[in-house]
């Protein structure tokens, strides 16, 4: 397996992905003092009617668990913007998928490009904001906010 990484020099979206509390019902023990009646154990672990570890009456309980919105499901089939970085942070950077997206330039430099950036123009963002509105008015549904910024990202996958 190997490691790429990559330079992405141009305009990103960013949100904030905080893990939020939700209440699910689960299978569990009914037994306060049960061994086995821990978070973990519940999570469809109990299939029978009466607990495996101490014989009491297994039903549905509410729980609460840590959760976040799938990234994927918000962004839907298009990958036209990326995830850069790792699934399980808070802030998500969103960067163009596109490789011949825009004319003037290719965003992502991998090893041994050589390209002249001194005159880059704030054109990109705006470019960025009307190329990928769908995608950001989707992100701006589920995140809340949506930032747009223009920079330097060094990342791997
Ligand atoms: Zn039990």
């Amino acid at each position: 397996m190997g490691l790429s990484r990559c330079l992405y020099i141009g305009p990103y979206a960013v949100v904030e992905d905080k893990e939020h509390l939700v209440k699910v019902s689960v299978r569990a023990c009914s037994s306060a003092t049960c061994p086995a009646a821990k978070p973990k154990h519940t999570y469809d672990a109990v299939k029978s009617a009466f607990c495996p570890a101490c014989g009491a009456k297994v039903g549905l309980m509410e729980i609460v668990v840590g959760t976040r919105l799938d990234y994927y499901e918000v962004m839907g089939e298009t990958e036209r913007l990326t995830r850069a970085g790792e699934d399980d942070n808070d802030t998500i950077y969103l960067i163009v998928n596109e490789g011949d997206a825009y004319e003037k330039r290719d965003f992502h430099y991998d090893y041994g490009t050589n390209e002249d950036l001194s005159s880059l123009s704030p054109e990109e963002i705006i470019w960025f904001e009307q190329r990928y509105q769908p995608e950001l008015k989707a992100l701006k549904d589920a995140y809340g906010d949506v930032q747009i910024r223009w920079g330097v990202h060094y990342y791997q996958w």
